[in-house]
């Protein structure tokens, strides 16, 4: 992964590349990020640059030996330890028990969540953890001898997730090997240890930029006006992952299907209804969310133009009254806070417009 590849975050690159260039580079990081940030592709791009046989233009070559091993995550000197749960009739006692999952959840997105991750390795009303048995043998890692990279990298994603047993690689963090460079990131800051902390030198990943916002649209051949994309900058408060799904929700014309959805509930014609759920179920959670809050949006709406006209109609239905609107925002409200707690997409959106067909009738 190419630093140039990644849209933005051109300061903390910056002063990556310095701090490297200038050999005063801590051994140990924590980048501070969210769910969806750019700290997993940005420490993969940072390590596969310090162990760049022929770096150009404060980039990777992309041709040496080692960084075509980065390329597919492929390189021996590269550990990654995330947030899993011991599996024993499985065969999952270590992280690297779970890698071909791990990287086929990064190649598929880079910018996945926390919530993506779990869903991903089926992990049932369990955040998953960082065990203690990961811990030591991140430390047992650490002693061996480097197979051939400059820098051995360890990346621990959501640090924070190793609760107490964070605490094994104290000394570790304290005392660096040589040639051994740790990034951890932490998706909930306030949970990270403080002994952690205080050995780490910590980066805050900055929100995207609107500029870089415009970038990426560009790369990905997608078109939107300064305002639109002002404002779906705006919704993705600068996360960049976000920033991209909503973008793509855009495309997949989100809006429209909630606009059909409610529509096709005041005609009574509910037989759309068995399709559309189909398309609920293909979308992912973020975009879940955005379809009932789009519905949600639209249906307060309604209810202002209803208290504030007379004989206010919708395509020449009438509107329910706004007693039963309130409460269809409400159902919806509470609908979206349930996407993020694993229901079942199609049962929830059967459920809803069900509630709703009793409101609107
Ligand atoms: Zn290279």
């Amino acid at each position: 992964m190419l630093l140039k590849d990644i849209i933005g975050y051109n300061d903390i690159k910056d002063q990556f590349i310095t701090a490297y260039k200038f050999n005063k580079l801590h051994h140990a990081h924590l980048l501070m990020d969210q769910p969806q940030g750019a700290s997993l592709p940005l420490v993969i791009a940072f390590a596969q640059y310090i162990n760049c046989q022929q770096p150009i233009d404060n980039d990777s070559c992309n041709l040496c030996s080692s960084c075509l091993k980065y390329n597919k995550l492929a390189h021996p000197d590269l550990h990654f330890s995330f947030p899993y749960q011991i599996d024993k009739k499985n065969n999952i006692e270590l992280c690297q028990d779970l890698y071909p999952s791990w990287k086929n959840q990064f190649e598929s997105n880079q910018y996945f969540s926390d919530l993506d991750w779990i869903n991903t390795i089926e992990l049932n009303n369990s955040q998953g953890k960082i065990t203690a048995i990961e811990c030591k043998e991140i430390v047992r890692k650490i002693h061996l001898h480097n197979f051939e990279a400059k820098y051995k990298v360890f990346i621990i994603w959501q640090i924070e997730r190793a609760e107490e047993e964070a605490n094994i690689l104290l000394k570790s963090l304290e005392e660096p090997s040589e040639n051994t460079i740790f990034f951890l990131i932490s998706l909930n800051h306030d949970f990270v240890l403080t002994t952690i902390l205080s050995r780490c030198q910590t980066w805050r990943i900055p929100p995207l930029k609107l500029e870089d916002a415009n970038k990426i649209c560009m790369n990905r051949g997608l078109q939107y006006d300064n305002n639109e994309l002002a404002r779906i900058w705006q919704d993705s408060e600068g996360i960049i992952g976000k920033l991209i799904q909503l973008l793509e929700d855009n495309d997949n014309h989100i809006s429209e299907q909630a606009s059909k959805w409610l529509h096709s509930i005041l005609a009574q014609k509910y037989e759309v209804l068995f399709a559309m759920s189909d398309y609920i179920a293909s979308l992912n959670r973020l975009q879940q969310k955005q379809f009932y809050k789009t519905a949600s949006t639209t249906i307060r709406y309604w209810l202002i133009q209803n208290a504030t006209q007379n004989n206010f109609k919708i395509n020449s239905y009438n509107v329910p009254d706004n007693e039963q609107l309130y409460s269809s925002v409400l159902y919806l409200d509470e609908a979206i806070y349930h996407v993020e707690r694993n229901s079942n997409a199609r049962m929830q959106f059967l459920d809803i417009s069900i509630f709703l067909k009793k409101q609107f009738a």
